[in-house]
């Protein structure tokens, strides 16, 4: 009943509007107009407009990187999500681990940024993960609990079922280190465990969870056929047009 979502996260790449106009054509020549799968990309905001007009007449969904809660004012810097909608996009990434680690993001910020995205209809795509230590700690779980429990604090089973979450282990982002399918699954079990508790078990089975780590064409199809793990959120191999279609197929 869930249909996966293959996202690519371009993070600071490419840096010309041309570089990242032809990676965005050919995903999107390389897809056609059919696929099983959902799939949409993350360019950087500043060539969302140009990638909304590459994009035109294809299924594939445009993602801001990131939103502020609030839609407009004096917030120097910020990117709103009425902005996000106004120039075509349909999902955003909220939480990302190089937002929380890298610029001190907090799961209360996550889920005003989350509450404002529901609001202009976004599709959030909310990241949680597990650092390198806390794994090796055995805190995993209890991080997951953390983050989920602060991130989707407040929202509505029905909220709830339009929500991608993103298991992302720190440790595995663009290290080339990927979690075994069975680490994997059993993060995403977890998840759905604490899902089913909170929202109900029809939600549960709603909600797409996709892992995100160094994934990879070679690597995909294992991670993709695990039962809990609802499709990807990929970095790295989302700069190549060839290695994400590949990934896209794997699912
Ligand atoms: P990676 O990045 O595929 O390069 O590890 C994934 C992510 O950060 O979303």
């Amino acid at each position: 009943m869930r249909t996966l979502l293959i996202a690519g996260n371009w993070k600071l790449n490419p840096t010309t509007v041309e570089a990242a106009s032809a990676l965005a054509e050919g995903v999107k020549n390389g897809l056609g107009a059919a696929t099983d799968v959902h799939v949409a990309i993350a360019p950087p905001f500043v060539f969302l407009t140009q990638i909304d007009g590459v994009l035109s007449g294809s299924p594939i969904g445009l993602s801001g990187q990131d939103m502020y809660w609030e839609n407009s004012g004096a917030f120097t810097g910020e990117i709103s999500g009425p902005m996000l909608v106004d120039v075509g996009c349909t999902h955003v990434i909220l939480g990302h681990s190089e937002r929380r680690h890298g610029q001190g993001e907090t799961n209360a910020q996550v889920n005003a940024k989350l509450k404002a995205a529901l609001g202009v209809k976004l599709i959030p795509i909310v990241c949680i993960g597990e650092t390198k230590d806390e794994r090796l700690a055995e805190q995993t779980e209890a991080v997951l609990l953390e983050q989920l429990s602060g991130s989707l604090a407040g929202l509505s089973p029905e909220e709830m079922a339009g929500v991608v979450l993103a298991y992302e282990p720190v440790w595995a982002i663009g290290t080339g280190l990927t979690a075994s399918p069975e680490q994997a699954q059993a993060a995403h079990a977890y998840i759905r465990g604490w899902l089913t508790q909170v929202f109900g078990e029809a939600t549960a089975a709603r909600v797409v969870v996709q892992y995100g780590g160094s994934v990879k064409p070679d690597n995909a199809i294992e991670l993709l056929s695990c039962p809990d793990i609802d499709g990807a959120l990929v970095g790295g191999a989302a700069l190549k047009a060839a290695d994400f279609l590949a990934i896209i197929k794997a699912g």
